[in-house]
């Protein structure tokens, strides 16, 4: 079912039609709509639930005589198709257009099957994760005060337990909260991720501290905490981050999609568009993970030399001279982090766009660093301060779908840390 409402920019005035298709779960939750305004630049959000659209749609009432309108196609989970995105479409077409979801298939990004494949997974995010995706921000800053008591209360509260069994320790309080972390990424993650991810990258790390001695783990962690505790990151840097982007997962869904057909290169889908997260929000989001994965890198690293060579200071074909320690790898910046670990595909594969150095960059150069073409949804990041001519092309879909694989593996290396430091206490 495809509704039509009709918005207009606060600033300039500018009309827009937006087309949503109305998918069964649209009522149980608030959805983003996300765009940029063609004429002004003004970041336009609302959000769609039961209660309607927020703010309030205009009340502009459609005629045949009116001049074409710019037309939005909107999915709260489905990519866009090009010919949905920012037309100027008059009456009769824009009454005449078909679904997204009919525009997607039909324009060829992606085949029948393989969205109603995605569609089941969304339907067990749906039941899963989305109902509890603010459980993590909420229960935060009574997780980093330590109170047991109060954490028990609001716990019950969240979950609308009548009956429950107060936790007594810290331990208790910590053990549910990374839990919930761990269901979080579980439902985070699609079948195919599973499948090709997390049985050939993070399984056989997570068997093998399962079933390592304490006295080798309790030498892994002192090797680790050398550059920086591993409890101190996941503390201060990863939770922070995860319970934030969980709390606005819904702006990712539409990219996820690629993660449910194990595409990486997202043109080879198509020219598709985004419009529940703006250009801004997701960079920064994205530099932000950036920064927080860098800090951990060296937890996956180093147990992945362990599995891979035996020794946690071995690097599979190393690159960068004079790097011979996993502690040495973990004051390196990013950028040489990732040249170190060019020929070590294990490690490299798994990246996936996680560690996108030029993205990065080109964020931390504030104004002018990056440059969006709201018509196109282009990203052109110019990732070299003192040379102009050099920049990396990208589109706004990729980076949602970059923004999506570094929080997988930000959930990933969390697990794997806490896991570390809870065997050896
Ligand atoms: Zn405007």
């Amino acid at each position: 079912m495809v509704q039509r409402w009709y918005v207009e920019c606060p600033i300039c005035g500018k009309l827009y039609q937006i087309k949503m298709q109305i998918d069964m779960n649209i009522g149980l939750y608030e959805w983003p709509i996300s765009f940029e305004c063609l004429e002004c630049g003004e970041n336009l959000d609302y959000t769609f639930s039961k209660k309607g659209l927020r703010p309030k749609k205009s009340d502009f009432q459609p005629s045949p005589s009116d001049a074409p309108i710019t037309t939005i196609g909107y999915s709260s989970s489905l990519p866009i198709s090009d010919e949905l995105y920012m037309k100027d479409l008059d009456y009769v077409q824009s009454m005449a257009l078909s679904s997204p979801y009919m525009n997607l298939t039909y324009s060829g990004g992606f085949i029948i099957e393989e969205v109603h494949q995605f569609d089941l997974f969304l339907q067990r995010m749906q039941e899963n994760l989305l109902p509890y995706k603010g459980v993590l921000l909420s229960l935060l800053p009574i997780f980093k005060k330590g109170n047991v008591d109060a954490f028990s209360k609001k716990m019950a509260l969240l979950f609308d337990m009548k009956r429950y069994k107060p936790l007594t320790s810290s331990k208790g309080m910590y053990d549910t909260y990374f839990e919930l972390i761990e269901k979080s990424y579980h439902n985070l993650i699609t079948p195919y991720y599973y499948e090709h991810y997390f049985k050939r990258n993070v399984k056989p790390l997570s068997d093998y501290l399962n079933g390592a001695s304490s006295a080798d783990i309790k030498a892994i962690k002192e090797k680790l905490d050398e550059s920086g505790k591993i409890s101190a990151w996941y503390e201060n840097e990863a939770i922070p981050y995860i319970a934030e982007a969980m709390n606005k997962i819904q702006k990712l869904i539409p990219a996820m999609i690629y993660s449910s057909v194990g595409e990486s290169d997202v043109a080879k889908r198509g020219n598709l568009k985004i419009v529940t997260i703006s250009c801004e929000e997701v960079v920064s989001m994205y530099s932000k993970g950036f920064e927080t994965y860098t800090h951990a890198l060296k937890i996956m690293v180093g147990l992945n030399n362990i599995v891979e060579n035996g020794n946690i200071d071995t690097f599979t074909n190393p690159k960068v001279g004079g790097v011979d320690s996993i502690d040495k790898f973990a004051r390196l910046s990013g950028g040489k982090m990732l040249e170190h670990l060019e020929d070590y595909a294990t490690i490299y594969d798994y990246l996936d766009g996680a560690m996108n150095n030029k993205v990065r960059n080109a964020a931390s150069h504030g104004e002018g660093g990056l440059e969006y073409v709201v018509l196109t949804q282009e990203v052109k990041c110019y990732y070299d301060d003192s040379d102009r001519s050099k920049h990396y092309d990208t589109s706004l879909i990729a980076i949602c779908r970059i923004c999506y694989v570094q929080l997988l593996h930000i959930l990933e290396v969390t697990l794997l840390a806490r896991k570390i430091v809870e065997k050896v206490n």
